[in-house]
């Protein structure tokens, strides 16, 4: 990389020549540090803000970013909390300059804002910025193998192997071993033969990836007058080029995806990059057809799943310019872009954004940030916006696009509740004795709806939130109830894996033969069904059914997601049996009926969201139904048919429903009227989490405006082996939340074991 003059005109000093460069330079490190240290910058290294080097640190050589050039002295309590300055000859020196581009300001700031605003520090920030380390590093060579110059000589052997090929690598520029070998077919030992042979060659090339760029000016879809309309108000954000937030808010089906795709394209004609954010990208498979479809390329993708030569490949070509359209998870939100022009978080209202581990936040939230600090339009698509969202369009700080319409003319599906008091799911008549006792979960209303449906030659999807086989296992002599080890859970039967599962810690055991209370041999039974256990059940209903389970379970990762969403597309797949999965953005055409098992699951439970949360997912499986020509219809199986979410489900009506919730957050001082932050303390050792949760609470603020409540054991009291003890804390809409919380937490000495948590605006309250 050319080293470039450091700019100096940032620095506050008349008394130093332009042209000499600073010596002193912050370096924040991706480390839990409370800020950045001081290096020595060498003569010969030339680095600006943003440059990403290796410095020491004790023993070893870590990574970091010029936060800021300094004076020679030091300025006061810019980089060491205030202390002195070490004089610049005690200083050890920067090592070397990587051999990226620098992060843009934009992107400084942005890690800044989100430690001020999380409370973390600002090193653990960066780390989520440098989550590719070996992207830092050097391109390493990599072994191309083409076609040498030699010509074949009579006495080589040409097998069919060996001809296919010769025939794959005819004309072709060099390529790695596995895809030629795959291409023609064969084994890597038939390529290396052949350069044995002095046919085929070696070479080491440097190749860093690139992503082709997506083609604004390919023809989409013809749009509808609404889908237009809201198109051309998107291009026109994007056109302005300022910051804008407008919410996308249009039914199931309506063609948002389409309509955003409108955004991307203007974006793309500026030459600018864009990023979508979805909240489960290893589950995207139809998502990224529609792009390629749109575009003629695929994007560059950034999620959990990627090898780590894939993040690496990712992470460069965004920093580098070469990913003009990154699509990806939440973290992706924290790529180096050197010139993001437009962001797209779709399904906005998903939990899925929200952090929970190291630093907890909300990609949405953050997004909307990012796209403030830098100046360009974001676009939040849903059906079913968060109250958050639609506080903020209410509040005239969000354009608010509505599509009402499912696309050509397809209807939304018929919703209608199934009231399990009444109808209770008759026992099945199972000759054999089934080990549930013939318990079964579908009520005569759905087992009569599925089978018409399948009988018509259509899909049936059945939805239950649960995974595995029973939620819980029970001693039928003595009562005792199966919990993990580490955790206050239940321990959940796996049937198919064979094995019991901690949902919370990934705990595995196998099922006893005998009750671990009472020794009772034979005495455990399931209780309360998950999606295996309703397989049992509609595969003795429905015996010609062809089933399919769609859980994250099933669906080891984002090929075996492809393949399962092929297989429904094709109709190999009548019944589709599936967890919240199947909820998002999957579309089905010959899908006609949707069977809601238990829509009451996460209604309850101290959660302030349940209500809202459940009307999203619950409306989301909805729209999975009657989205072609054929129309739709859905049962809600609930013991509630007069709560309001199933009332609003059923009578169509969201914006009631919406601003009913709306009003009692408001009168509780609820988020999105309210600010909320939680404390969590937890520690190996109960004694010792509950004396700092004691010492904590004598010294919570007291202010006018906020209010601390706890400690309380959390619900989930022990996790991982670790006991949790939990505050809440309200505050007003306008309160400074941080400003109160950081000298508060910072006022208790913590020991070691003891581990802090600080949650703005949290999403569990577990
Ligand atoms: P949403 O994201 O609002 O649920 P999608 O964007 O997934 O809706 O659109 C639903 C289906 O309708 C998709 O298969 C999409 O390709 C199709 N579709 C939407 N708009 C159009 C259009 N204008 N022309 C052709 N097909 C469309
Ligand atoms: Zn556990």
């Amino acid at each position: 990389m050319p080293k470039r003059l450091a700019s100096t005109a940032t620095l506050p000093l008349e008394d130093r020549a332009p042209e000499t460069q600073p010596r002193r330079a912050a370096v924040l490190l991706p480390l839990p540090l409370a800020g950045a240290y001081d290096y020595l910058i060498p003569e010969d290294l030339e680095v600006e803000p943003g440059s990403v080097v290796t410095v020491p640190l004790g023993q070893r050589e870590v990574f970091g970013v010029v936060w800021d050039l300094l004076p020679e002295d030091g300025r006061p309590g810019a980089a060491d909390g205030g202390g002195k300055a070490l004089p610049l000859g005690r200083l050890r020196p920067v090592i070397d300059v990587c051999p990226v581009p620098p992060l843009t300001a934009v992107a400084r700031r942005f890690l800044t804002w989100v430690a001020d605003y999380t409370l973390a520090a600002p090193g653990a920030v960066l780390r989520m910025a440098l989550s590719s380390p070996s992207a830092l590093e050097p391109p390493r060579p990599v072994t191309l193998y083409r076609r040498a110059e030699q010509p074949l000589s009579a006495d080589l052997r040409v097998t069919p192997a060996r001809r296919r090929v010769l025939e794959e690598m005819e004309e072709s520029p060099a390529r790695p071993l596995a895809e030629i070998a795959a291409a023609a077919g064969v084994g890597t030992s038939v390529v290396k033969g052949l350069e044995k042979a002095g046919i085929v060659e070696a070479v080491s090339v440097l190749r860093e990836a690139r992503f082709a760029a997506p083609d604004p000016d390919r023809a989409g879809p013809a749009l509808s007058d609404s889908q237009g309309a809201a198109a051309a108000a998107l291009r026109q954000s994007v056109a302005a080029g300022d910051f804008s937030v407008t919410l996308l808010d249009g039914v199931t089906g309506s063609g948002k995806t389409e309509v955003y795709f409108e955004a991307l394209a203007a974006a793309l004609a500026t030459g600018r990059q864009a990023l979508v954010l979805l909240p489960e990208i290893a589950l995207s498979a139809q998502w990224l057809q529609r792009f390629e479809a749109r575009f003629g390329v695929a994007p560059a993708l950034w999620h959990s799943d990627l090898t780590s030569a894939q993040r690496r490949a990712a992470w460069r070509a965004v920093a580098c310019g070469r990913a003009p359209v990154v699509v990806g998870a939440r973290s992706a939100l924290f790529l180096p872009f050197p010139d993001l022009g437009l962001i797209v978080v779709d399904e906005e209202h998903e939990a899925a954004f929200k952090q929970e581990d190291g630093v907890p936040y909300h990609a949405r939230d953050m997004a909307v940030v990012r796209a403030q600090l830098g100046g360009v339009p974001a676009v939040l698509a849903s059906a079913t916006p968060s109250l958050e969202s639609l506080n903020n369009v209410r509040g005239g700080r969000y354009a608010h696009l509505r599509l009402p319409e499912r696309h050509g003319g397809a209807r939304l599906p018929e919703i209608s509740l199934v009231d399990l008091r009444a109808d209770k799911p008759p026992r099945l008549e199972t000759p054999g004795g089934s080990p549930g006792g013939g318990q079964a979960w579908l009520s005569a209303a759905l087992r009569g709806a599925i089978a018409e449906t399948l009988e018509a030659g259509e899909q049936v999807l059945l939805f239950l939130n649960r995974r595995g086989y029973a939620p819980l296992t029970l001693c039928r002599a003595c009562g005792h109830r199966l919990q993990c080890p580490n955790c206050t859970a239940w321990l959940v039967e796996h049937r198919l894996a064979g094995r019991l599962q901690c949902h919370h810690c990934g705990f595995v055991g196998r099922l006893p033969r005998s009750c671990p209370d009472c020794g009772t041999e034979g005495s455990l039974v399931a209780c309360g069904p998950g999606v295996e256990r309703l397989a049992e059940e509609t595969r003795i209903l429905f015996p010609e059914a062809r089933t399919g389970l769609m859980t994250s379970d099933t669906l080891t990762g984002p090929d075996a997601a492809a393949d399962l969403v092929r297989a429904v597309q094709q109709h190999e797949i009548d019944l589709l049996i599936g967890t919240q999965i199947v909820a998002k953005g999957h579309h089905f055409p010959q899908l006609t009926l949707v069977g809601v098992v238990d829509a009451d699951l996460g209604l309850f439970g101290g959660d302030l969201r349940a209500a809202e949360r459940t009307y999203q997912l619950l409306h989301q499986v909805a729209g999975r139904a009657g989205r072609a020509e054929r129309p739709g219809r859905v049962l809600l199986q609930t013991s509630e048919p007069d709560h309001p979410v199933m009332q609003a489900l059923a009578g169509g009506g969201r914006d009631a429903f919406l601003a009913a919730e709306a009003e009692a957050r408001r009168e509780a001082g609820l988020p999105p009227f309210g600010r909320l932050a939680a404390v969590i303390l937890s520690s190996p050792d109960p004694g010792q989490v509950d004396a700092v949760a004691a010492a904590l609470a004598r010294a919570a603020p007291r202010q006018p405006g906020l209010t601390v409540l706890g400690p309380a054991p959390a619900p989930l009291a022990v996790l991982r082996g670790r006991h949790r003890r939990r505050f809440l804390v309200k505050a007003s809409r306008g309160f400074r939340i941080q400003a109160a919380l950081l000298p508060w937490v910072q006022a208790v000495k913590l020991p070691s074991n003891l581990r802090l948590q600080v949650d703005i605006d949290p999403y569990s309250f577990l």
